[in-house]
């Protein structure tokens, strides 16, 4: 998962995306980049989190006023600097390509480029395929001169060969900005236009801060061209497949000031906390108080507390200034980096019957570590409830949730998992619940990760692939 930015309009494209980039970091910590077009292309890119990777240098040499920039969500057993985006490919025009998501059959469209068409890829990362196909696609249309429809016309056999997730912002030199989402929009993307000129990114609250008061979301299998006048065309080139926006965006992923698709990240959650507060009732679940596990949860717990009548407090306070310590390698240091994030209030949790609202469970470690830390500051009594659903199948588009051996939802009972984190009371939302309080009498989610119904076909020998992959980078790790 990763979050992206493209810029065109006045002045340097670079203070916006910048900005933009901002906005975005928590969709990435490890890497970030720019590219810009002026009268030349102008690439930085680099490990570590949008402030430290552009200094003021940077910025004064990022000249241009279209540009696109890129933050890389941390997966395990990356970090190599050679993978950080955007990429830039020089023929035809000299293309800048970023992209988030996470192609299915990256390896065999690799494989592909080097036998049918002698181009050998640099790094491990799906944009360098993205950007090839394009450009060879481009070159393919090239006679008669660049315009917008052959633009889109390219596209469609880029979109034929690609299976997976994509949303791309990419900056042709000279000519203009393009983006486009995956046929069933699993990422999310969209345009806003300002005072200063459009951007497209992918949460609407980069558009806040840039103050892009008009605005839609890219639809599903649309690409959109902004050309130097601040032209838009667009087109959709793949159509009629189910809209599967991502369901974890709203659950964990997004900021909650951020609408996608039309839904209102916070208000998801809030409605996530309502239809979790039925099934805490229905299990007959009798609270003292209410603690969010911070921050994701917030809204949700209010719900909970609202709804059964319970008194909310916070009680878990968290350390601002350490990063998501999601991807720690050994269970040993991730118990630490919990003990580092969160501390208890102890007087809000001493003697007292306490559920803990969470947004998901992935291995364990996390809601482990939570409960002993609330047991060690005095509880009477721990219960658990998540506003997701048990997670039992890999993310095959972009968020790093492991093989399918390490969910700790994987082959084991509600009971066992309660056992397992060590709670006394262990409450999960039913995906009905969940589909029904994210989408408000809306459908057209992704859900794999808790269903295991992958909107794109995912082969056995894919699915098998992709796990070796990570396991090899996290043994590497
Ligand atoms: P754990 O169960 O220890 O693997 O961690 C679960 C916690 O990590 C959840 O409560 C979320 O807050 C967070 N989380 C869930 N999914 C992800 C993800 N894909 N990347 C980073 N953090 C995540």
């Amino acid at each position: 998962m990763c979050g992206i930015i493209g810029c065109i309009g006045q002045g340097p494209a670079i203070n916006r995306i910048y900005i933009g980039l901002l906005a975005l970091q928590h969709r990435g910590q490890d890497a970030a980049g720019a590219a810009t077009h002026g009268e030349f292309s102008h690439i930085k890119k680099g490990n570590g989190l949008v402030a430290d990777v552009f200094k003021s240098k940077n910025l004064e040499r990022l000249k241009g006023t279209m540009g696109i920039g890129h933050v890389r969500y941390p997966t395990v057993g990356s970090g190599s600097a050679d993978d950080a985006q955007p990429f830039f490919i020089t023929a035809p025009y000299g293309i800048a390509l970023a992209h988030n998501g996470n192609l299915v059959n990256y390896q065999d469209l690799k494989r592909e480029l080097v036998k049918r068409d002698l181009r050998y890829l640099n790094s491990q990362c799906d944009a360098e395929v993205i950007l090839n196909l394009l450009s060879r696609e481009l070159l393919s249309v090239r006679a008669g001169g660049f315009s917008p429809d052959r633009l889109f016309r390219a596209l469609k056999p880029v979109y034929r060969a690609l299976n997976g997730s994509y949303a791309v912002v990419a900056v042709i030199a000279d000519r203009g900005l393009l983006a486009f989402r995956d046929p069933h929009g699993i990422k999310p993307l969209i345009f806003g236009r300002g005072r200063d000129g459009c951007c497209i990114a992918s949460e609407s609250t980069a558009l806040d801060l840039l103050e892009c008061p008009e605005r839609w979301d890219v639809r599903p299998g649309e690409a959109v061209f902004v050309d130097r006048r601040g032209q838009v065309k667009r087109r959709v080139i793949s159509a009629g497949r189910r809209p599967a926006t991502c369901i974890f965006e709203y659950i964990y992923f997004a900021r909650p000031d951020s609408v996608i698709d039309g839904i209102g990240v916070y208000e998801a959650r809030l409605r996530l906390g309502r239809e979790l507060a039925v099934e805490c009732a229905r299990q007959g679940l009798k609270p003292d108080v209410v603690i969010p596990v911070p921050d994701t949860a917030r809204g949700a717990a209010q719900m909970v507390a609202e709804f059964i009548g319970a008194k909310h407090r916070e009680g878990l306070i968290k350390n601002r200034y350490i990063h998501r310590t999601f991807i720690m390698p050994s269970p040993a240091e991730r118990a630490l980096a919990v003990r580092l994030k969160l501390n208890p209030i102890r007087d809000e949790i001493a003697g007292k019957k306490v559920l803990l609202v969470d947004d998901s469970i992935v291995r364990g470690t996390t809601s482990r570590e939570i409960v002993s830390l609330v047991r060690g500051a005095g509880a009477r009594e721990v219960q658990y409830a998540l506003y997701s659903p048990p997670l039992r199948f890999p993310c095959v588009y972009g968020i790093d949730m492991q093989t399918r051996g390490e969910f700790i939802a994987r082959n084991r009972t509600i009971e066992a998992i309660r056992a397992s984190i060590r709670a006394d009371r262990l409450v999960y939302q039913t995906t009905a619940g969940m589909i029904r309080a994210v989408g408000s009498g809306r459908s057209g989610f992704c859900t794999a990760c808790f269903t295991g119904a992958y909107p794109t076909s995912v082969p056995a020998r894919l699915m098998k692939g992709i796990e070796k992959e990570r396991k090899k980078k996290k043994e590497s790790f």
